[in-house]
Protein backbone atom coordinates (compact mmCIF):
# COMPACT_ATOMS: atom_id res chain seq x y z
CA UNK A 1 0.00 0.00 0.00
CA UNK A 2 1.10 3.81 -0.92
CA UNK A 3 1.18 6.13 1.52
CA UNK A 4 0.84 9.78 1.47
CA UNK A 5 1.34 11.73 -1.59
CA UNK A 6 3.17 9.42 -3.60
CA UNK A 7 0.26 9.13 -6.34
CA UNK A 8 -0.79 11.31 -8.08
CA UNK A 9 -4.37 10.59 -9.37
CA UNK A 10 -3.79 12.65 -12.42
CA UNK A 11 -2.04 9.80 -13.80
CA UNK A 12 -4.82 7.48 -12.80
CA UNK A 13 -7.24 9.79 -15.11
CA UNK A 14 -7.75 10.24 -18.88
CA UNK A 15 -8.03 13.51 -17.79
CA UNK A 16 -4.82 13.93 -16.31
CA UNK A 17 -6.25 16.28 -13.69
CA UNK A 18 -6.34 15.39 -9.92
CA UNK A 19 -4.00 15.72 -6.74
CA UNK A 20 -2.27 12.82 -4.25
CA UNK A 21 -4.33 9.82 -2.76
CA UNK A 22 -3.87 9.42 0.65
CA UNK A 23 -3.52 5.58 0.36
CA UNK A 24 -3.58 3.80 -2.61
CA UNK A 25 -3.75 -0.24 -3.02
CA UNK A 26 -3.57 -1.69 -6.33
CA UNK A 27 -4.84 -5.64 -6.13
CA UNK A 28 -4.94 -8.34 -8.07
CA UNK A 29 -6.96 -11.14 -6.42
CA UNK A 30 -10.31 -10.53 -4.16
CA UNK A 31 -7.79 -12.32 -1.10
CA UNK A 32 -5.38 -9.31 -1.96
CA UNK A 33 -7.76 -7.21 -1.60
CA UNK A 34 -9.31 -8.23 1.78
CA UNK A 35 -5.98 -8.29 3.18
CA UNK A 36 -5.32 -4.65 1.84
CA UNK A 37 -8.28 -3.68 3.25
CA UNK A 38 -7.89 -5.14 6.39
CA UNK A 39 -4.51 -3.35 6.92
CA UNK A 40 -5.41 0.32 5.90
CA UNK A 41 -8.76 0.20 8.21
CA UNK A 42 -6.58 -1.24 11.06
CA UNK A 43 -3.94 2.08 9.97
CA UNK A 44 -6.64 4.83 9.88
CA UNK A 45 -7.87 6.87 12.49
CA UNK A 46 -10.73 7.64 11.18
CA UNK A 47 -13.80 5.97 10.42
CA UNK A 48 -15.28 8.09 8.40
CA UNK A 49 -12.30 7.36 5.71
CA UNK A 50 -13.47 6.86 2.49
CA UNK A 51 -12.65 4.20 -0.19
CA UNK A 52 -13.03 5.16 -4.11
CA UNK A 53 -12.90 2.31 -6.40
CA UNK A 54 -11.00 2.89 -9.02
CA UNK A 55 -11.08 1.32 -12.69
CA UNK A 56 -9.35 2.97 -15.99
CA UNK A 57 -9.90 6.35 -14.62
CA UNK A 58 -12.01 7.50 -17.78
CA UNK A 59 -14.98 8.87 -16.09
CA UNK A 60 -13.80 10.76 -12.98
CA UNK A 61 -12.87 13.92 -12.38
CA UNK A 62 -10.45 14.15 -8.95
CA UNK A 63 -10.06 16.83 -7.14
CA UNK A 64 -6.96 18.76 -7.44
CA UNK A 65 -6.23 18.50 -3.37
CA UNK A 66 -5.96 14.85 -4.04
CA UNK A 67 -8.55 12.25 -1.97
CA UNK A 68 -8.30 11.73 1.54
CA UNK A 69 -9.13 7.87 1.93
CA UNK A 70 -8.23 4.77 0.30
CA UNK A 71 -8.13 4.24 -3.89
CA UNK A 72 -8.70 0.76 -4.26
CA UNK A 73 -8.04 -0.39 -7.80
CA UNK A 74 -9.05 -4.10 -8.67
CA UNK A 75 -6.48 -5.37 -10.71
CA UNK A 76 -8.18 -8.57 -11.92
CA UNK A 77 -7.38 -9.94 -15.15
CA UNK A 78 -9.41 -13.46 -15.45
CA UNK A 79 -10.29 -13.96 -19.35
CA UNK A 80 -12.25 -17.30 -19.73
CA UNK A 81 -14.25 -18.51 -22.16
CA UNK A 82 -16.97 -21.18 -21.32
CA UNK A 83 -18.87 -22.39 -24.79
CA UNK A 84 -20.66 -18.86 -25.63
CA UNK A 85 -19.83 -17.53 -22.43
CA UNK A 86 -16.79 -15.31 -21.67
CA UNK A 87 -15.39 -15.14 -17.89
CA UNK A 88 -13.71 -11.63 -17.19
CA UNK A 89 -12.19 -10.00 -14.41
CA UNK A 90 -13.27 -6.46 -13.73
CA UNK A 91 -9.53 -5.14 -14.37
CA UNK A 92 -9.68 -5.85 -17.83
CA UNK A 93 -10.42 -3.41 -20.80
CA UNK A 94 -13.15 -3.43 -22.28
CA UNK A 95 -11.17 -3.45 -25.40
CA UNK A 96 -9.23 -6.68 -24.53
CA UNK A 97 -12.60 -8.53 -23.99
CA UNK A 98 -13.86 -6.99 -27.16
CA UNK A 99 -10.86 -8.53 -28.84
CA UNK A 100 -11.09 -11.60 -27.02
CA UNK A 101 -14.60 -12.09 -27.89
CA UNK A 102 -13.64 -11.80 -31.59
CA UNK A 103 -11.04 -13.84 -31.61
CA UNK A 104 -13.66 -16.79 -30.01
CA UNK A 105 -16.03 -15.77 -32.99
CA UNK A 106 -18.44 -14.55 -29.99
CA UNK A 107 -20.79 -12.09 -30.87
CA UNK A 108 -22.35 -8.85 -29.12
CA UNK A 109 -20.13 -6.41 -27.58
CA UNK A 110 -19.57 -4.61 -30.87
CA UNK A 111 -21.22 -1.80 -29.66
CA UNK A 112 -18.31 -1.25 -27.38
CA UNK A 113 -15.79 -0.50 -30.22
CA UNK A 114 -13.69 2.34 -29.19
CA UNK A 115 -15.47 2.50 -25.47
CA UNK A 116 -12.54 3.06 -22.82
CA UNK A 117 -12.26 1.61 -19.39
CA UNK A 118 -12.61 -1.64 -17.63
CA UNK A 119 -15.22 -4.37 -17.29
CA UNK A 120 -15.81 -2.88 -13.68
CA UNK A 121 -16.28 0.65 -14.49
CA UNK A 122 -18.69 -0.89 -17.29
CA UNK A 123 -20.93 -2.69 -15.39
CA UNK A 124 -21.06 0.27 -12.54
CA UNK A 125 -22.22 2.67 -14.44
CA UNK A 126 -23.65 0.50 -17.59
CA UNK A 127 -21.73 1.98 -19.97
CA UNK A 128 -23.59 2.20 -23.47
CA UNK A 129 -23.02 3.46 -26.87
CA UNK A 130 -24.44 2.82 -30.70
CA UNK A 131 -28.09 1.58 -29.13
CA UNK A 132 -25.76 -1.17 -27.30
CA UNK A 133 -25.41 -1.48 -22.93
CA UNK A 134 -23.30 -3.36 -20.78
CA UNK A 135 -26.62 -4.95 -19.67
CA UNK A 136 -27.88 -6.34 -22.72
CA UNK A 137 -24.69 -9.22 -22.31
CA UNK A 138 -24.10 -9.53 -18.63
CA UNK A 139 -25.38 -12.64 -17.31
CA UNK A 140 -23.97 -12.49 -13.72
CA UNK A 141 -21.53 -10.48 -11.76
CA UNK A 142 -19.36 -11.27 -8.85
CA UNK A 143 -18.63 -8.47 -6.05
CA UNK A 144 -16.89 -7.78 -2.95
CA UNK A 145 -18.66 -6.49 -0.05
CA UNK A 146 -15.82 -3.67 1.05
CA UNK A 147 -17.41 -3.56 5.00
CA UNK A 148 -18.12 -7.12 5.40
CA UNK A 149 -15.46 -8.98 2.86
CA UNK A 150 -18.72 -11.03 1.62
CA UNK A 151 -18.99 -12.23 -2.05
CA UNK A 152 -22.28 -11.42 -3.61
CA UNK A 153 -22.79 -13.37 -7.06
CA UNK A 154 -25.77 -11.64 -8.86
CA UNK A 155 -28.00 -12.67 -12.00
CA UNK A 156 -28.65 -9.75 -14.84
CA UNK A 157 -32.02 -9.03 -12.75
CA UNK A 158 -30.22 -8.31 -9.77
CA UNK A 159 -27.83 -6.38 -10.99
CA UNK A 160 -30.52 -3.33 -10.99
CA UNK A 161 -29.36 -2.30 -14.46
CA UNK A 162 -31.24 1.14 -15.92
CA UNK A 163 -29.51 4.02 -17.79
CA UNK A 164 -25.78 4.52 -16.70
CA UNK A 165 -26.84 3.14 -13.64
CA UNK A 166 -26.71 -0.54 -11.94
CA UNK A 167 -27.07 -1.62 -7.84
CA UNK A 168 -23.24 -1.37 -8.02
CA UNK A 169 -23.42 2.47 -8.62
CA UNK A 170 -26.27 2.93 -6.03
CA UNK A 171 -24.04 0.83 -3.35
CA UNK A 172 -20.94 3.38 -4.70
CA UNK A 173 -17.45 2.32 -2.44
CA UNK A 174 -19.28 0.03 -0.82
CA UNK A 175 -19.31 -2.72 -3.67
CA UNK A 176 -16.35 -4.03 -5.95
CA UNK A 177 -17.22 -5.43 -8.80
CA UNK A 178 -15.12 -8.67 -9.16
CA UNK A 179 -15.78 -10.56 -12.06
CA UNK A 180 -18.55 -11.18 -14.83
CA UNK A 181 -19.61 -13.41 -16.85
CA UNK A 182 -20.26 -12.04 -20.13
CA UNK A 183 -23.24 -14.28 -22.13
CA UNK A 184 -22.25 -13.59 -26.20
CA UNK A 185 -23.70 -15.32 -29.58
CA UNK A 186 -21.80 -17.09 -31.88
CA UNK A 187 -20.37 -15.11 -34.68
CA UNK A 188 -17.94 -14.25 -37.42
CA UNK A 189 -14.59 -12.91 -36.22
CA UNK A 190 -14.08 -10.56 -39.14
CA UNK A 191 -17.95 -9.21 -39.38
CA UNK A 192 -17.05 -8.76 -35.25
CA UNK A 193 -13.94 -6.47 -36.34
CA UNK A 194 -15.47 -4.63 -38.54
CA UNK A 195 -18.66 -3.44 -36.68
CA UNK A 196 -16.36 -2.64 -33.77
CA UNK A 197 -13.96 -1.07 -36.03
CA UNK A 198 -16.70 0.94 -37.55
CA UNK A 199 -17.78 2.43 -34.23
CA UNK A 200 -13.64 3.43 -33.21
CA UNK A 201 -13.85 5.31 -36.51
CA UNK A 202 -16.93 6.92 -35.44
CA UNK A 203 -15.67 8.02 -32.46
CA UNK A 204 -12.41 9.70 -34.18
CA UNK A 205 -14.18 11.57 -36.69
CA UNK A 206 -17.12 13.23 -34.15
CA UNK A 207 -14.63 12.61 -30.47
CA UNK A 208 -12.18 15.64 -28.91
CA UNK A 209 -9.59 12.73 -28.51
CA UNK A 210 -6.83 15.09 -29.45
CA UNK A 211 -6.79 16.50 -25.59
CA UNK A 212 -7.07 14.78 -22.18
CA UNK A 213 -11.33 14.26 -21.50
CA UNK A 214 -13.59 11.80 -19.59
CA UNK A 215 -16.29 11.53 -22.02
CA UNK A 216 -19.34 13.06 -21.89
CA UNK A 217 -19.78 15.19 -18.97
CA UNK A 218 -23.96 15.09 -18.66
CA UNK A 219 -26.53 12.72 -19.60
CA UNK A 220 -28.74 12.64 -22.55
CA UNK A 221 -31.87 14.33 -21.83
CA UNK A 222 -34.72 11.98 -21.83
CA UNK A 223 -36.92 13.91 -25.40
CA UNK A 224 -39.99 13.59 -22.88
CA UNK A 225 -39.05 16.33 -20.70
CA UNK A 226 -38.21 18.85 -23.95
CA UNK A 227 -41.67 20.49 -24.92
CA UNK A 228 -42.05 19.35 -28.80
CA UNK A 229 -42.71 23.00 -29.65
CA UNK A 230 -39.45 23.92 -27.83
CA UNK A 231 -37.41 20.76 -30.19
CA UNK A 232 -39.18 22.11 -33.43
CA UNK A 233 -38.32 25.35 -33.04
CA UNK A 234 -34.08 23.99 -32.86
CA UNK A 235 -34.76 21.61 -35.16
CA UNK A 236 -33.56 19.34 -32.04
CA UNK A 237 -32.59 15.78 -33.40
CA UNK A 238 -33.69 12.82 -31.69
CA UNK A 239 -31.58 9.69 -31.18
CA UNK A 240 -32.51 6.97 -29.27
CA UNK A 241 -29.85 5.52 -26.40
CA UNK A 242 -31.40 3.51 -25.53
CA UNK A 243 -35.08 5.15 -25.50
CA UNK A 244 -35.41 8.61 -27.31
CA UNK A 245 -33.33 11.13 -25.98
CA UNK A 246 -32.13 14.63 -26.99
CA UNK A 247 -28.30 15.04 -27.27
CA UNK A 248 -26.80 17.07 -24.27
CA UNK A 249 -24.12 17.97 -26.53
CA UNK A 250 -26.42 19.82 -29.38
CA UNK A 251 -28.44 21.80 -26.14
CA UNK A 252 -24.96 23.24 -25.09
CA UNK A 253 -23.87 24.19 -28.10
CA UNK A 254 -27.82 26.29 -28.70
CA UNK A 255 -27.07 27.71 -25.46
CA UNK A 256 -23.94 29.21 -27.10
CA UNK A 257 -21.28 27.58 -25.30
CA UNK A 258 -19.10 25.58 -28.22
CA UNK A 259 -15.49 26.50 -27.42
CA UNK A 260 -15.79 28.56 -24.02
CA UNK A 261 -12.60 28.25 -21.98
CA UNK A 262 -11.95 28.82 -18.19
CA UNK A 263 -8.27 28.54 -17.40
CA UNK A 264 -6.99 25.44 -19.05
CA UNK A 265 -10.61 23.79 -19.56
CA UNK A 266 -12.85 24.39 -22.98
CA UNK A 267 -15.91 22.87 -23.42
CA UNK A 268 -15.09 21.27 -26.73
CA UNK A 269 -16.01 22.95 -30.41
CA UNK A 270 -16.01 19.37 -32.15
CA UNK A 271 -18.71 17.62 -29.51
CA UNK A 272 -19.72 20.61 -26.91
CA UNK A 273 -20.41 17.61 -24.29
CA UNK A 274 -16.67 16.92 -24.03
CA UNK A 275 -15.12 19.49 -21.47
CA UNK A 276 -10.99 19.04 -22.77
CA UNK A 277 -8.57 19.43 -20.63
CA UNK A 278 -5.95 22.02 -23.11
CA UNK A 279 -3.46 23.70 -20.79
CA UNK A 280 -2.83 21.73 -17.69
CA UNK A 281 -6.49 22.59 -16.49
CA UNK A 282 -7.84 22.35 -12.70
CA UNK A 283 -10.22 20.40 -11.28
CA UNK A 284 -11.76 24.05 -10.58
CA UNK A 285 -11.47 25.08 -14.41
CA UNK A 286 -13.86 22.02 -14.93
CA UNK A 287 -16.16 22.34 -12.17
CA UNK A 288 -16.59 26.19 -13.71
CA UNK A 289 -17.42 24.98 -16.61
CA UNK A 290 -19.42 22.49 -15.56
CA UNK A 291 -21.63 25.23 -13.46
CA UNK A 292 -22.02 27.28 -16.54
CA UNK A 293 -23.27 24.70 -18.94
CA UNK A 294 -25.82 23.76 -16.49
CA UNK A 295 -27.10 26.92 -16.10
CA UNK A 296 -27.04 27.66 -19.63
CA UNK A 297 -29.19 24.96 -20.15
CA UNK A 298 -31.81 25.37 -17.59
CA UNK A 299 -32.03 28.81 -18.37
CA UNK A 300 -32.90 27.96 -22.40
CA UNK A 301 -33.94 24.97 -22.32
CA UNK A 302 -35.61 24.53 -18.52
CA UNK A 303 -33.78 21.34 -18.29
CA UNK A 304 -31.11 20.01 -15.46
CA UNK A 305 -28.47 19.03 -17.06
CA UNK A 306 -27.55 15.17 -14.60
CA UNK A 307 -23.55 14.63 -14.43
CA UNK A 308 -22.82 11.46 -16.05
CA UNK A 309 -19.21 11.30 -14.57
CA UNK A 310 -18.06 10.64 -11.15
CA UNK A 311 -17.41 13.93 -10.04
CA UNK A 312 -15.05 14.11 -6.68
CA UNK A 313 -14.17 17.53 -7.19
CA UNK A 314 -17.92 19.80 -6.32
C1 LIG B 1 -13.25 9.35 -25.03
C2 LIG B 1 -14.28 8.75 -24.14
C3 LIG B 1 -15.45 8.23 -24.65
C4 LIG B 1 -16.42 7.67 -23.82
N1 LIG B 1 -17.55 7.15 -24.38
C5 LIG B 1 -18.48 6.58 -23.59
C6 LIG B 1 -19.65 6.00 -24.16
O1 LIG B 1 -19.85 5.98 -25.37
N2 LIG B 1 -20.55 5.44 -23.32
C7 LIG B 1 -20.36 5.40 -21.97
O2 LIG B 1 -21.23 4.86 -21.26
N3 LIG B 1 -19.26 5.95 -21.40
C8 LIG B 1 -18.32 6.52 -22.17
N4 LIG B 1 -17.19 7.06 -21.61
C9 LIG B 1 -17.04 7.07 -20.16
C10 LIG B 1 -16.24 5.88 -19.58
O3 LIG B 1 -15.34 5.39 -20.53
C11 LIG B 1 -17.15 4.75 -19.16
O4 LIG B 1 -18.04 5.22 -18.19
C12 LIG B 1 -16.36 3.56 -18.62
O5 LIG B 1 -17.21 2.46 -18.49
C13 LIG B 1 -15.69 3.86 -17.29
O6 LIG B 1 -14.84 2.76 -17.00
P1 LIG B 1 -13.50 2.95 -16.13
O7 LIG B 1 -12.92 1.61 -15.90
O8 LIG B 1 -12.60 3.94 -16.73
O9 LIG B 1 -14.13 3.49 -14.77
P2 LIG B 1 -13.55 4.66 -13.85
O10 LIG B 1 -13.56 5.94 -14.58
O11 LIG B 1 -12.26 4.23 -13.24
O12 LIG B 1 -14.66 4.67 -12.72
C14 LIG B 1 -15.96 5.05 -13.03
C15 LIG B 1 -16.86 4.61 -11.87
O13 LIG B 1 -16.88 3.18 -11.86
C16 LIG B 1 -16.52 2.70 -10.57
N5 LIG B 1 -15.78 1.44 -10.73
C17 LIG B 1 -14.76 1.20 -11.60
N6 LIG B 1 -14.36 -0.09 -11.47
C18 LIG B 1 -15.13 -0.63 -10.50
C19 LIG B 1 -15.19 -1.93 -9.90
N7 LIG B 1 -14.36 -2.93 -10.27
N8 LIG B 1 -16.11 -2.15 -8.92
C20 LIG B 1 -16.96 -1.15 -8.54
N9 LIG B 1 -16.94 0.08 -9.05
C21 LIG B 1 -16.04 0.33 -10.04
C22 LIG B 1 -15.65 3.80 -9.97
O14 LIG B 1 -15.69 3.76 -8.55
C23 LIG B 1 -16.29 5.04 -10.50
O15 LIG B 1 -17.32 5.43 -9.64
C24 LIG B 1 -16.21 7.62 -22.42
C25 LIG B 1 -15.01 8.14 -21.89
C26 LIG B 1 -14.05 8.69 -22.73
C27 LIG B 1 -12.78 9.22 -22.14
Amino acid sequence: MSGNSEIELKNFSSFKIGGPADNFLAADSPESIVTGLKKWRRGIWSRRKKIFILGGGTNILWDDKGFGGLVLKPEITTLERDGAAIKVGAGVSVADLLNFAAENNLSGLEWAGGLPGTVGGAVFGNAGAFGGETKDSVSEVLSLDTRTYVLNKRNRGECEFSYRNSVFRRNRSREIVLEVVFSLIPGEKEEILNKALKNIEYRQARQPLEHPNIGSIFKNVQAERISPEVVKLYGLNVKTDPFPVIPTARLIAEAGLRGLSLGGAMISPKHPNFIVNVLNASSRDVSGLIAVAKDAVNRKFGVRLEEEILNLAS
